[in-house]
């Protein structure tokens, strides 16, 4: 099959749908690879690097989609590029269509096949093609907060992890999924005081037996997340209820008798966040101050951190592109998993939330 990798062209969006070494595993099975003149130049995937994994380089996106049988990208198709696909076409990219539809409507006018990464699902009722950028986002959380507690960023003058004869800040990460999982992993390898909030016991059981005495696990409820939030110099918002906006856990109320100078970083911002005072905010201007409380609320944290952003999504995203290039109906027939991508196919909308909230037939 003929793959084609447009360069993004969102807004300071420097990942691109296939690193080098993809390109080569593609090539090593028979494919063949085509990608747009510095795809990858933003993070140092260099053209010269393509090309010795056997990509050809491709001045324009219009000839990349016009010559590709599959095109491989990460964030959702602008409406020039919608205008650019055509039926018999495969994408295989983010699309996030439920609060889109003029997105949907140019998908399903172009009448390509469209598998989104964020609906695939695997055995375990995860969203594995997800799940990879939660783990760079819970990550990156804590070095988001360490910095921002620094006296120069408006925080408190608190090192995470003390030093011998100082106490370490204390940590407080609300939802233990895996944004918490990752960001309370970090903050405890970074020696801080580490509480971790969810109100599933099985979870809870997992974290308290992963973490054996290095970080509490606590079940959440309103008294204890007021507890361990007027205690906290840091505090990492990781709830997710699938399909809901994000609970306002955080009051107003709690947030102005926290510690001045304190940090809170609001993962769950992509859903709507889950403080009362979060608003989404951009890498350019990641924070704001209410109540002397240090908000960052970066809605595309991954997008800071593109390269090792694009690897990891690489890693999940590359297995399901292997197959879809060797046979796409093969392999979306005989995986439900991968089935489960598919949003848009021929003109109708197959994906049934997305039809449902956009009112298509399904
Ligand atoms: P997840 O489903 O793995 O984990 C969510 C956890 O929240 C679950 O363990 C659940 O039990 C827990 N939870 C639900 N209600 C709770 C409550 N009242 N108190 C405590 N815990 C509660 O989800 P995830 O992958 O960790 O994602 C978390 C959030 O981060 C999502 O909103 C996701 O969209 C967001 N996210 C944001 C970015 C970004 O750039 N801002 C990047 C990746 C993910």
């Amino acid at each position: 099959m003929l793959i084609g990798v447009p360069k993004e062209i969102k807004n300071h969006e420097y990942r691109v749908g296939l690193t080098p070494a993809s390109v080569q595993e593609l090539i090593n099975r028979g494919h063949q690879v085509i990608v747009e003149t510095n795809a990858g130049a933003g993070i140092d995937f260099s053209n010269e690097e393509y090309v010795a994994a056997g990509a050809e380089i491709i001045e324009t996106a219009a000839e990349v989609f016009e010559r590709a049988e599959m095109i491989v990208k990460v964030k959702e198709p602008q409406p020039q590029e919608c205008e650019m696909l055509r039926e018999g076409q495969l994408l295989y990219t983010y699309l996030h269509l439920a609060p889109d539809p003029k997105q949907t409507e140019l998908l399903v006018k172009s009448g390509a096949t469209c598998v989104a990464y964020e609906t695939v699902t695997d055995e375990r009722g995860g969203l594995p093609l997800l799940a990879p950028m939660s783990e760079v986002a819970g990550r990156m959380s804590i070095q988001a907060g360490a910095h921002h507690l620094e006296k120069a960023e408006g925080g408190r003058g608190v090192l995470l992890g003390g030093v011998p004869g100082v106490a370490p800040a204390k940590v407080l990460v609300i939802g233990g999924g895996v944004v918490g999982d990752n960001a309370a992993a970090m903050a405890v390898g970074m020696g801080a005081d580490v509480t971790i909030l969810d109100r599933s016991l099985p979870r809870l059981r997992q974290l308290d037996a992963d973490y054996e005495g290095r970080a509490k696990c606590v079940y959440s409820t309103g008294n204890a997340i007021e507890e361990y939030a007027l205690e906290a110099d840091l505090v990492i918002g990781a709830v997710l209820i699938p399909g809901a906006a994000a609970p306002k856990l955080l009051t107003r109320d709690i947030i102005s008798r926290m510690k001045k100078g304190a940090v809170v970083v609001d993962v769950a911002i992509d859903q709507g966040g889950c403080f009362e005072t979060s608003k989404a905010t951009t890498h350019q201007e990641p924070t704001y101050v209410v109540d002397d409380v240090v908000h960052y609320c970066v809605a595309n944290m991954p997008g800071g951190v593109a390269r090792t952003s694009t690897m990891a999504l690489n890693n999940a995203t590359l297995p399901y592109a292997l197959a879809l290039a060797e046979n796409p109906k093969q392999a979306l027939l005989s995986d439900k998993h991968l089935l489960n991508g598919l949003n848009v196919h021929k003109g109708m909308v197959t994906y049934k939330a997305v039809a449902d909230v956009l009112g298509y037939d399904y």
